[in-house]
């Protein structure tokens, strides 16, 4: 094959493709060309989740008229002219690819106007050549408009997700992009309605807090501690230690205003929290940082999220410490016996490659193939730590044991399931969290609450395989708030929730309503929305059975079961329904739910021979 120059419209597609690759990325660009031109206001439209139309409109310093045609082009900017000029950078943009880009895969079109005098230019083009041009409005500020985005790349639009998920995408960005310019308005429609109205706010905490309240409900943005320090101009709010959220979605970091993933700084956050956060809570955070631009580099990822900084030690160990002290302060007013467990030394941030063996792994997105190996693995019991485990010599799971049944016995179980060694006697509770038995073999122990999730689960589990999911109104149907982008998220998995018997409904752009829920399952109120507003992120996989499964696991495992103290039917009925288990010796996360102690074993134990 000879080599070719590409032609012009082919070579656009395709660098068109590194720095758009979802609705989301276009909004993310006219954003921050609105910010960049000093904007005071940004109006933005969108309709079909941005498929169809993605609008802003801005107040800001406006474009040239006889530049329209330039702005257009590849590599044209106003923010820098030499290579330098990226150490001391304070615009978002500087590459000037993404109207170039927006030109090549969409219908666009500017409308700008610097001033009344100088009055208002339009241009239009569509897959990269310019279709149109006229006079337009002379009111200073600039309308960009991206309709039938990837009209002509039908494989990228092929790859678009539903449009609640693009949605959520959207509405994530333009969170991001209020939370960090909380001196801009922004007003939000999406297919007409009304998402946000945020009014311009002050620079100070109490500025931010109303954004915040806005953004991320007052429920949850009301106990957020503040904290701050001149050193890399650090701001942040963060999550009491009694109020951590279930999702790990309200978490945000932003250097210089830019909205960046950062491992470095998630990792220093989830350290800071470590000793004190049970596994399924998260700390919802926002923090801001304010760099030298010298010190990190945005240059690594096309769509400038990823970020590099100089000294990664230094920040982590920052970070990590300014959210301990925030956290210890805050809780000796109210718990000092947790103070002591605060490490004050300095902590090193581990770099990515040995991120498995540190404490905040489980804070880092795992694969569903790894959720599943954890928490369903049947004979992974050992993978679990709990109270038992140092324990672990004197107790044995019946099924690891070769003790031989009296062959009386054994005729008798033989309906039974193959650990069942009855006859079980009950000797009563311990701690109102064991049941006592004596069996043939001698001492057993069940861990009550395992073994109920273990019952529920599997009849749970069930209904939703044969897809009759019994289903209860609720008398009061219950309100959960969550930033718009959440919300998307989560509706998104409507139908899959109608199907395992959860019944939600959009109450308003950032309130969910639960309508109804399984008969089966009773849930406290906040146990049923850590699990709603948990579900995005719990349901990663695209394998339906493992999604009913891992749901199903989730929301045993929040369900009330029955008290804490049981009678002898309790008792009894709780052995039956556990040994019509399919896998009676482990709750849903792999944790054993009997333990055997041998008569032999306790005989060793008082060291008789
Ligand atoms: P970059 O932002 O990297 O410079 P863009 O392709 O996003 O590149 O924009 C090209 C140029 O168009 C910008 O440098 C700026 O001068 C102008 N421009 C784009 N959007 C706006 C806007 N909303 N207001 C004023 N000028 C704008
Ligand atoms: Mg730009």
């Amino acid at each position: 094959m000879s080599i070719k120059l590409l032609d012009p419209q082919t070579a656009s597609k395709i660098a068109a493709g590194e720095v758009i690759e979802r609705p989301a990325g276009v909004l993310k660009e006219l954003i921050e060309n609105s910010l960049d031109a000093g904007a005071k206001n940004i109006n933005i439209d969108i309709s079909k989740a941005g498929k169809a139309l993605i609008r802003v409109n801005d107040d800001g310093c406006g474009i040239k008229k006889e530049e329209l045609t330039l702005a257009i082009k590849r590599h044209t900017t106003s923010k820098i002219t030499n290579f330098d000029d990226l150490n001391k950078l304070n615009t978002f943009g500087f590459r000037g690819e993404a109207l170039y880009s927006l030109a090549a895969v969409s219908k666009l079109k500017i409308s700008s106007c610097q001033s009344e005098e100088a009055g208002g230019a339009m241009i239009e083009a569509a897959g990269g050549q310019i279709s149109a041009q006229a006079a337009a409005p002379a009111i200073k500020g600039t309308t960009i408009e991206v309709k039938d985005l990837f009209f002509n790349t039908p494989a990228r639009l092929k790859f678009l997700k539903s449009d609640n998920v693009e949605r959520g995408h959207l509405l994530r960005t333009i969170e991001e992009a209020a939370l960090a310019n909380i001196n801009t308005a922004f007003n939000v429609n999406t297919d007409g309605v009304s998402v946000y109205r945020l009014n311009a706010q002050e620079d100070s905490e109490q500025g931010l807090r109303t954004r915040l309240n806005k953004i991320l409900g007052q429920e949850l943005a009301k106990n957020l501690l503040f904290c701050q320090d001149e050193s890399f101009g650090f701001k942040a709010f963060i999550s009491p230690l009694n109020n951590l959220c279930a999702s790990r979605d309200n978490q945000f970091f932003f250097i210089n205003k830019r909205p960046v993933l950062s491992k470095v700084l998630q990792q220093a956050l989830y350290k800071a929290y470590q000793p004190y956060r049970a596994k399924e809570k998260h700390p919802c955070a926002i923090i801001f940082l304010t760099l030298n631009p010298a010190e990190f580099d945005v240059n690594i990822h096309p769509q400038k999220k990823d970020i590099k900084f100089a000294f990664e030690s230094d920040i982590f160990n920052f970070i990590y410490n300014k959210i301990t002290k925030t956290l210890l302060q805050e809780q000796q007013v109210s718990q000092p016996v947790l103070a002591e467990n605060f490490a004050t030394q300095q902590e090193q941030f581990i770099p990515e490659q040995k991120e498995k063996e540190t404490d905040t792994q489980e804070n880092i997105p795992l694969d569903l193939s790894e959720i599943i190996n954890k928490h369903l693995g049947e004979q992974k019991q050992d993978l679990f730590i709990n109270d038992f485990e140092e324990r672990k010599e004197y107790f044995t799971a019946p099924h690891q044991q070769e003790v031989e049944p009296e062959p009386e016995l054994k005729q008798k179980t033989s309906n039974y399931p193959k650990w069942w060694q009855g006859p079980y006697n009950y000797l009563g509770q311990i701690h109102q969290s064991f049941l006592v038995f004596e069996n043939p073999q001698g001492l057993v122990l069940v861990d009550q609450h395992a073994a109920q999730e273990r019952v529920l689960f599997e009849k749970y589990f069930k209904e939703i395989q044969i897809g009759n999911v019994a289903s209860q109104p609720l008398m009061f149907p219950i309100s959960v708030q969550m930033p718009s982008s959440t919300l998307e998220q989560v509706l998104n998995y409507k139908d899959f929730l109608l199907k395992i018997g959860f019944e939600i409904s959009r109450f308003s752009a950032t309130c969910l309503m639960v309508n109804s829920v399984p008969n089966i399952l009773k849930f406290k109120e906040e146990d049923l929305k850590d699990f709603i507003v948990a579900l995005p992120q719990d349901l990663k996989a695209d394998e339906a059975n493992l999604k009913y499964k891992l749901v199903a696991m989730r929301a045993c495992k929040r369900a009330i079961k029955a008290g804490e103290k049981l009678n002898k039917e309790q008792v009894e009925a709780l052995m039956e329904n556990l040994k019509k288990c399919e896998d009676a010796l482990h709750c849903p996360h792999g944790r054993p739910t009997i333990l055997t102690f041998t008569t032999s074993e306790i005989a060793k134990r008082f060291e008789r021979t």
